[in-house]
């Protein structure tokens, strides 16, 4: 007989039926000759009842004497048991250790820092494998999306020569005598490939170098970028909100129990519905404004604007015509105020704030170079870049959408190194 998933034997069909299970000791007590361990394995716990008079001696005494993480292999007859998380019970007939655990250093009301050294043994908690396994169906769903609409999954690189993002946050390292970066986003070559493939995606690392803590930046974290040619603006933001609905969909339906024991009822992904409210820059400005806000036009909106904007919303909103100013050089002009940009942020609701950030794309080779030359940039250093201007230049759009952002937002994460199984922060690359 094979190994059965915990999962698969938690129903009533199974009372009675022999299973045969393996994982890691969760919970462990004994009383009175029957020693209580609840087992945990990839899909779910359960409780093994091992009695004194149902096991062989030997047998009895390792399932007293294993500690918590143990791993260990247990055969029985399933039983209904109201009093057992779950609801079912194993009632030991064999219980084999495979690896006597040393004590494990985590229990309860250990500090953060702790959690963080420890990181590869606390990811076997049940919230953060909760998480891990949304965050798998988020990305599923999101190359699913994009299949569903002719994209292509591109591979573009990580090691690149230039900023997309801005220097500030650039991480630089020695590449063969010469100095190279980390990529921030993959757009520029994104952009590239459009000429060949039209529509296309990437979902690889970025790396910003965030120099100060919050609760919604990583060093390193999993961008899905996505481009398109002839895309204008008005079908970029369609093709956002229809993506997001379609990750939170998916995930509801898929994961219903994980963003439960996460706290998130799984109906409010499945109410998330475009078309999402959209607010121009300067509409959210006076917004924000009225709310007590001290941001002027021209400001960019911090976390707690973001916040203030979205708190009491319960489907994202699009914040969209921001000034050139604050965005990137690379961002089209708005035709009817070019002080403005076709530029959108989306923010998540709840006060999560943004998730995504995307534009329309400066298509015209002279407002490119003007574009460069006002941020004080050369636009020698982006000569490849502006040869996507020179050869076959058509409209396009994409944008860029952090996983673990969106992780963080549908399993209502307080922080985002919760959405990501090894996070890197400022002075974190351990373990
Ligand atoms: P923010 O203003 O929040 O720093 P940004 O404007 O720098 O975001 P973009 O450059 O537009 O963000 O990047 C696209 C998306 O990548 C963002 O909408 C966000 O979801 C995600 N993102 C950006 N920086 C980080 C980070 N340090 N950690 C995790 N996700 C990030
Ligand atoms: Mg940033």
């Amino acid at each position: 007989m094979d190994f059965q998933p915990i999962a698969s034997l938690l129903q009533e069909s199974m009372e009675g039926k022999k299973a045969r299970i393996r994982g890691w000791i969760y919970r462990t007590r004994s009383s009175g000759g029957v020693a209580f361990v609840v087992l945990r394995d990839s899909t779910a716990i359960l409780q093994c009842a091992v009695k004194k008079s149902q096991v062989p001696e030997k047998q009895f005494a390792d399932a007293e004497k294993a500690l918590l993480e143990s791993a260990v292999e247990v055969e029985g007859i399933i039983k209904k048991d109201g009093r057992a998380p779950g609801g079912f019970e194993v009632q030991a007939t064999s219980f084999r250790v495979k690896q006597f655990a040393q004590v494990f250093p985590i229990s309860r009301d250990q500090s953060p820092e702790f959690l963080l050294d420890v990181r590869h043994l606390w990811i076997r908690s049940r919230e953060l494998t909760a998480a891990a396994k949304v965050k798998a169906t988020v990305l599923e769903a999101a190359r699913a999306f994009f299949k569903s609409r002719g994209y292509w999954e591109t591979t573009p690189p990580l090691i690149v020569s230039g900023a997309c993002e801005g220097g500030s946050t650039l991480f630089d390292f020695n590449y063969f005598g010469k100095k190279a970066f980390l990529s921030q986003s993959a757009q520029l070559y994104l952009e590239a490939l459009i000429y060949s493939l039209e529509k296309v995606y990437a979902i690889t690392p970025s790396f910003r170098a965030e120099k100060s803590r919050t609760v919604r930046h990583l060093a390193e974290y999993w961008h899905i970028e996505g481009e398109e040619a002839y895309m204008d603006f008005e079908g970029l933001l369609k093709f956002e909100e229809e993506l997001i609905a379609f990750i939170c969909h998916q995930v509801a339906k898929e994961r219903a129990e994980e963003l439960k024991r996460l706290g998130r009822d799984p109906s409010d992904l499945l109410k998330i519905k475009p078309p999402f409210k959209r607010l121009k820059y300067e509409e959210a400005v006076s917004l924000l404004q009225k709310k007590g806000s001290s941001v002027q036009f021209g400001d960019d909106f911090g976390a707690e604007d973001e916040k203030l904007l979205t708190e009491h919303e319960t489907q994202p909103l699009f914040v969209t015509h921001f000034p050139k100013k604050i965005k990137a050089f690379y961002m089209k002009q708005d035709l009817e105020n070019p002080e403005l940009v076709f530029g959108n942020d989306c923010l998540a609701p709840e006060g999560y704030g943004e998730i995504i950030g995307g534009s329309q794309r400066e298509d015209d080779l002279k407002e490119i170079e003007r574009r460069l030359k006002e941020q004080g940039s050369d636009p020698k250093d982006y000569e490849w870049y502006l040869d996507l201007r020179r050869f076959g230049s058509v409209p396009h759009s994409g944008f860029g959408l952090g996983a673990e952002r969106l992780v963080r937002w549908i399993c209502k994460l307080e922080h985002i190194r919760d959405a990501t199984p090894f996070p890197r922060v400022i002075n974190r690359s351990y373990p």
